[in-house]
């Protein structure tokens, strides 16, 4: 395995999990901000399969969301998709994603769960959170209109980071679509051109096939 560390010693590998439908700006900039503040050696994406808090009736099919993932991210050497997520039968849950990572990268490498304010609070409500936390540290982002704050945040296992703060969101991108407006500048070219290409988004019911 390609097992390269840093100055700092064991490799960082920061994994940003999400639904992707479609990936924006504001994953990117999250994304990137926290390699840099964190020295991370790479970010892994991971699309979700089947989230299991989400209607997959309004989600783009797997192979879009993995394909826009990839489009967006294929010029930045520090950037790499996983199909980990939507390779697996079944919902999807994150705390096997960690375990697949650690298991594949081996017990040296540190993990970094990169997610927006909204995504940590959901997180801390989860089943298997103490074991979540002993798998990989978190990195709570800031993002337009939700709150970070550090109450009921287990001790040295969550970092709270600001990061250049941009109010796009996938929904919002797809109404957009729908309602003809323009989304350039939102998400990277390729993302508006795959989307026209596709026709993704164009109607309430036709997300590319569903899952
Ligand atoms: P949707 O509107 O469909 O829920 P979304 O824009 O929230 O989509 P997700 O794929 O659900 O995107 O988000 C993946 C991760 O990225 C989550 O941890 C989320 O909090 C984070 N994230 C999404 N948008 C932003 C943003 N603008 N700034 C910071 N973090 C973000
Ligand atoms: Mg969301």
């Amino acid at each position: 395995a390609n097992h390269v560390h840093n100055v700092r010693g064991s490799r960082r590998v920061g994994i940003m999990g999400g639904t992707f439908n479609p990936i924006h700006h504001g994953h990117l900039v999250a994304a990137s901000e926290v390699a840099h503040l964190f020295h991370l050696d790479e970010v892994v994406f991971v699309p979700t399969g089947r989230p299991w808090q989400k209607d997959m009736s309004k989600v783009a099919s797997a192979e879009h969301r993995y394909l826009m993932t990839v489009i967006a991210t294929a010029e930045n050497p520090q950037f790499r998709v996983s199909r980990s997520e939507i390779d697996r039968e079944g919902p999807t849950y994150t705390i096997d994603t960690l375990r697949e990572m650690r298991r594949d990268h081996g017990p040296d490498v540190r993990l970094f769960f990169i997610t927006g304010a909204d995504a940590l609070g959901a997180i801390l409500s989860w089943r298997n959170v103490d074991e979540l936390f002993d798998l990989a540290h978190f990195v709570g982002c800031n993002r337009p209109g939700h709150r970070l704050t550090d109450t009921g945040l287990p001790d040295g296992k969550v970092s709270l980071v600001e990061v250049p703060a941009l109010a796009i969101s996938s929904s919002e991108c797809r109404e957009r679509v729908r309602k003809g407006e323009p989304i350039w500048y939102l998400v990277p070219d390729g993302i508006v051109r795959y989307i026209n290409k596709t026709g993704l988004y164009l109607d309430d019911g036709l997300t590319g096939g569903g899952y």
